[in-house]
């Protein structure tokens, strides 16, 4: 049994898994810890002044916190580009809280923190060692071997509600069936996606100290406000990018 559970807040999830994390709280044996660094969304439409760079002196930008879809000059598609949020909203929050609460020692070497991580089976390319000496992971769900649709299947046969993706609600790593859920479970917070995604390339375009490129939220370089999910069923993100969120702690 785990002595804790930690939630690393970017003040970015939809309202589904608030709702959900308050119901798993009343629920669960041990504490959930709820941390947060501030709101990511403040973090990634914040203009920054670049002093010094080799475009120029003085050049406003946005950091690339997010892992964005970029169009470039000649309209060809430039992935994910650079992010910082995971390491910096979830990996730093949640192990400052457990070296505070397990008393970890400055320089301390020895292993003395068991960290559980909720990858399941099928997302096994995510596990990864930890980045300090004095923690060791586990993964129960892929010592289990259960998959998502495993995990969904225990929780239904123990008449529990099937629980929502975690990711914030304008992650670009969303497929066109996640998006599609947003906006018809949550279409308040598919609306903000919807101007997240138009503020944050008007901002991007009005200082491009930083990436030089136009951005979007969705693979297929349009507005999200002009994608047809609703009628058409490749809008062209069908598979899950959080694969390649490596760290594990997005998409669970
Ligand atoms: S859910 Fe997406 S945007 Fe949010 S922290 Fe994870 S990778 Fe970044």
């Amino acid at each position: 049994m785990p002595d804790f559970a930690v939630f690393a807040d970017t003040q970015a999830e939809p309202t589904s898994v608030y709702r959900w994390l308050d119901w798993l709280e009343t629920q669960l044996p041990f504490p959930v810890i709820r941390v947060t660094k501030g709101s990511l969304t403040e973090e990634v439409l914040t203009v920054r002044l670049k002093k010094k760079s080799i475009y120029g002196d003085n050049l406003t930008y946005l950091r690339s916190s997010i892992p964005v879809y970029g169009k470039a000059p000649d309209g060809e598609l430039r992935a994910a580009i650079g992010r910082s949020c995971t390491a910096e909203f979830k990996v730093r929050p949640i192990l400052k809280e457990i070296r505070q609460r397990c008393g970890i020692k400055h320089g301390q070497k020895d292993v003395s923190v068991t960290q559980w991580i909720g990858i399941s089976y099928d997302e096994m390319q995510r596990m990864k060692l930890p980045s300090n000496p004095w923690t060791q992971h586990r993964w129960p769900l892929i010592e289990k071997r259960m998959t998502r649709r495993h995990c969904i299947e225990w929780l239904k046969r123990n008449n529990y509600p099937e629980p929502p993706r975690s990711a914030c609600y304008y992650c670009p790593f969303h497929d066109d069936d996640e998006w599609r859920r947003l906006k018809r479970d949550d279409p308040e917070h598919f609306q903000k996606a919807v101007e997240f995604d138009e503020t944050y390339r008007r901002l991007q375009n009005e200082n491009p100290g930083g990436m030089r490129m136009e951005v979007y939220l969705h693979r297929s370089l349009k507005p999200l406000s002009e994608i047809d999910f609703d009628s058409d069923p490749d809008c062209g993100q069908t598979s899950f990018d959080f694969q390649s969120e490596c760290e594990g702690m997005c998409g669970l």
